[in-house]
């Protein structure tokens, strides 16, 4: 890990040239990777020398990208992967089985909501989901010998609930099971889990990392700190894989054990890899995210501010507003309280009038995505949380009337006097 602060490392970290090589990140775009001799490819295969077998596996620009946003999170090391979807899929399934079971905070993001509770119970893991009102004896009742991880994320989507991340480490840790955190929307630049406890992060790469809306991508990243073989609840790092002759994975990567597994037994199997050329253009993203995540955040805090005195909004959540119920956990974890650029609010009048406001507005468009560089809106009942059921709605902090803001980086002053106009025209 390099000293330089997160700005410096956003543009410098992964890819450093040599005397006269290409000053930005080169694009590898192939698959297939040359030896001199065939004894040397053998030692790849059987993990004994790092090198790259295949894109599918690693791939020399992915991995330039992996380096950095490993420094960015402070990791041991990271797997980029085809969608942040993969990224969860892969994380859990690292250490996870048919027979056994997972803690996951109620609030997630509604695609890993479904994954956990519907595809994953047909593979025979269970999800059990938990509440941060809930007391920790309570949430301790959820866990059993089988009991894998606990899963959460830092600002909940679209909830907005700040992880208590100390306080959820340590409930994981009195279990002898690592604290997961999706990072999505607060990104490395606002918080990093893993100085708080955190064990494994995830993230959806096609929000604010990329930041331009242009393309999917996921990371995982391993804290290293978390001790597989101490634990002796993970026989899978220290055991021998018969699927490369008999490596055994704590052993032979130390605290790099659990990317290592990740890369060379999921993706291998998995393929859900990502094109260089899709490293290339998230690269170029993370080299303004620092900059970018900044504004969001100052507008979103102006946006909020301006949405909580007004008289047809029924109420406001954004973390940064210091009348927020997350407020405190804000300004204990994310960097100076900058809360990202998602708001939710509501308006006086229920679904109906929320519909009617989405469609007034004139430079918000309607789009499923969040978290780039263009303000957007969405009604998350009727689209992303569409397929949960009621209570899980509820569960997940979403009421009829709930709008999920996407504030962009343009100008201040043009992205209120759209919200105004659309609010008066009510
Ligand atoms: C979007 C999102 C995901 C899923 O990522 P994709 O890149 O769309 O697969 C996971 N977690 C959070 C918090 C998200 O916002």
């Amino acid at each position: 890990m390099s000293d330089y602060k997160s700005g410096t490392k956003c543009i410098q970290s992964g890819y450093i040239p040599e005397n006269g090589e290409l000053r930005t990140l080169p694009i590898y775009q192939g698959t297939t990777y040359k030896y001199n001799s065939g004894d040397h490819l053998a030692s790849l295969f059987n993990l004994e020398n790092a090198g790259h077998m295949y894109t599918r596996i690693s791939n020399p620009t992915v991995a330039f990208v992996e380096d950095k946003i490993n420094d960015l999170e402070g990791g041991v090391g990271a797997l980029c992967t085809s969608s942040g979807q993969a990224a969860s899929l892969i994380a859990v399934l690292n250490i996870t089985s048919s027979g056994q079971n997972i803690v996951c905070l109620s609030n997630l993001y509604g695609g890993t909501t479904n994954l956990f509770s519907v595809t994953f119970k047909k593979m025979g893991i269970e999800a059990r989901f938990v509440n941060p009102s809930m007391s920790d004896e309570e949430i301790g009742s959820y866990f059993d010998e089988h009991t894998r991880l606990v899963f959460a994320e830092t600002i909940a989507n679209p909830s907005l609930d700040v992880l208590d991340i100390g306080r959820f480490s340590k409930i994981a840790h009195s279990h002898s099971v690592p604290l997961f955190v999706d990072n999505t929307f607060a990104t490395p630049i606002l918080c990093r889990p893993i100085e708080h406890g955190a064990d494994i992060i995830i993230h959806s790469s096609s929000k604010y990392m990329d930041g331009h809306a242009t393309v999917i991508g996921g990371v995982i990243i391993d804290g290293g700190k978390f001790d597989w073989a101490q634990s002796g609840k993970y026989p899978e790092f220290t055991n021998s894989d018969p699927s490369y002759h008999g490596v055994k994975y704590s052993e032979q990567f130390g605290s790099a054990a659990f990317i290592v597994k990740a890369r060379v037994q999921l993706m291998r199997d998995l393929g859900s890899s990502p094109q260089p050329l899709s490293a290339f253009l998230l690269n170029l993203g993370l080299e303004t995210l620092a900059l970018r995540i900044i504004r969001h955040s100052e507008n979103a805090y102006l946006v909020a501010k301006f949405l909580s005195e007004h008289e047809k909004v029924s109420w406001v959540t954004y973390p940064g507003l210091s009348s927020d119920k997350n407020y405190t956990l804000a300004q204990r974890y994310l960097l100076n309280g900058y809360s990202s650029g998602v708001v939710s609010f509501g308006v006086k009048g229920g679904k109906e009038v929320a519909m009617k406001c989405m469609d007034a507005l004139r430079l918000a468009a309607i789009v499923v995505h969040v978290a780039d560089a263009r303000t957007s809106v969405l009604h998350p009942a009727s689209t992303t949380h569409r397929q949960l059921t009621h209570e899980q709605l509820k569960d997940a902090g979403i009421s009829e009337d709930f709008i999920r803001l996407s504030v962009g980086i343009e100008d201040i002053s043009d992205i209120l006097a759209d919200l105004k106009q659309a609010l008066d025209s009510l």
